[in-house]
């Protein structure tokens, strides 16, 4: 048989992919933590109506990209292809709609049905903030400020740049609706089949389009600036204030729309060029009616999410893991005792190794093929005084250290 393969658009994380993986969730984490937000797990599948109405009919998650399949009991479930509209489920199930503000933190696999290319995975993963219940626009900066934080600790702030824009509230999207219809009309014939579907479904969907055809089309689009209520105007102004006093620099680009369609009011992404052409790392925006369509009632909500992988492949190196210690008996007589020092070790939370046969000098070879950082030599005149041979293995120096100050001496 020939060797079974992963699924076109998977990764195995093993090594250095699996420690850059890991240390961003656990960067995140922290950082979200020290803001307040607690961390939350959800299930992998859920009953396909939480997605398919909720991130909107239009969008491309949903007409292309779900992995949808019908189970053994004829129920049609959904791998989830993003955290939040299983967040706002759970909010919902778990009766929390009463017990705001809620402040989530999320990471875990997500399923698109995308063609695979770098930056772009069929099984991928997030990480992802949402702050749900005020309506207020600090809320916006500090859900922003957070993501931003979460960049800097990783060290690859300085590689992107945040974008925001605002959507406006309902009355403000009526109206810009209305100006993108009558100027997509006017140029219908060079639209994208996609686009002009979208046309008549949902206009705005049009500026997101990847399509190079589209995209030259869009640019001559109207932005929403003029059609925004003096309401919606005030509260984007009040996200501005507020990032600038969490010292969170921005650039405004009234292109940005999010390809989910629950997104009302702000709206932004954190892009870098430095992933050709899945150039945006981290995206979201304020949100309201998600929760109502869970079955609750209306919350407002802002959050984002960030995909691993892309800021995985922006961190300047692989976290190392720490090099073990490699305790080694002389004999089979001491090995009852090195037994016992590898426990000490271990113990005190010092990575230690020992083979299981093999005489010293296969057992010196093995420690430094391992990378370990010192040996431990156990050997019978040694033991009869308490005592251990410690080798420095980077400087080759040795000496004979009791037992009882080896965790010190390794430490
Ligand atoms: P894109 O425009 O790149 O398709 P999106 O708008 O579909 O992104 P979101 O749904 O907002 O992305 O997801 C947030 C983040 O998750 C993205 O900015 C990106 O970093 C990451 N992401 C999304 N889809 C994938 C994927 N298929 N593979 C890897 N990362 C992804
Ligand atoms: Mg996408």
């Amino acid at each position: 048989m020939s060797p079974m393969q992963p699924i076109r658009g998977t990764r195995d994380l093993i090594g250095d992919d699996l420690r850059r993986h890991r240390h961003v969730i656990e960067t995140a984490r922290r950082i979200a933590e020290t803001a307040g937000f607690e961390e939350w797990a959800t299930p992998v599948f859920e009953d396909t109506r939480v997605f398919a109405r909720t991130l909107g009919e239009t969008s491309d998650v949903v007409t292309k990209e779900m992995y949808t399949f019908t189970d053994r009991s004829g129920e049609s479930l959904t791998l989830r292809p993003e955290a939040t509209a299983g967040i706002c489920r759970a909010l919902v199930s778990n009766g929390l709609t009463q017990s705001l503000p809620q402040k989530i933190f999320y990471a875990g696999p997500m399923f698109r049905y995308e063609r695979p290319q770098k930056g772009r995975y069929r099984q991928f993963h997030q990480i992802d903030i949402e702050l749900i219940g005020p309506a207020h626009p600090l809320a916006d900066a500090e859900v922003i400020a957070c993501g931003f934080a979460i960049l800097e600790a990783l060290g690859v702030a300085g590689e992107t740049t945040l974008e925001i824009n605002t959507l406006g509230d309902a009355e403000s999207r009526g109206a810009y609706r209305a100006a993108l219809v009558a100027y997509f009309t006017a140029h219908e014939a060079a639209l994208s089949v996609e686009s002009r579907a979208r046309l008549a479904r949902n206009p705005l969907r049009i500026l997101d389009s990847k399509e190079p055809a589209d995209r030259e089309i869009v640019a001559g689009a109207p932005v929403i600036g003029p059609y925004l209520t003096a309401a919606a105007a005030s509260f984007y102004e009040g996200v501005k204030e507020g990032l600038a006093r969490f010292g969170v620099p921005f650039r405004e680009n009234p292109r940005i729309v999010r390809g989910l369609d629950y997104y009302g009011h702000t709206a932004f992404e954190f892009v870098t060029t430095h992933l050709g052409a899945q150039g945006t790392v981290m995206g979201g925006g304020r949100y309201e009616g998600l929760v109502a369509e869970m079955g609750g009632p209306p919350i407002p909500a802002v959050g984002w999410a960030a995909g691993i992988e892309r800021l995985a492949m922006l961190l300047a190196g692989a976290p190392e893991s720490p090099p073990p210690v490699a305790v080694i008996p002389v004999s089979t007589a001491v090995e009852a005792a090195a037994i016992d020092i590898l426990r000490r070790l271990r113990a005190a939370g010092i990575r230690a190794e020992m083979e299981y046969h093999g005489n010293l000098r296969r057992r010196m070879e093995r420690a430094n093929r391992i990378g370990a950082r010192a040996a431990v030599i156990i050997g019978e005149d040694e033991l009869a005084r308490a005592a251990v041979q410690l080798k420095d293995l980077a400087s080759g120096t040795q000496d004979e250290v009791p037992v009882m100050e080896l965790v010190g001496r390794l430490s």
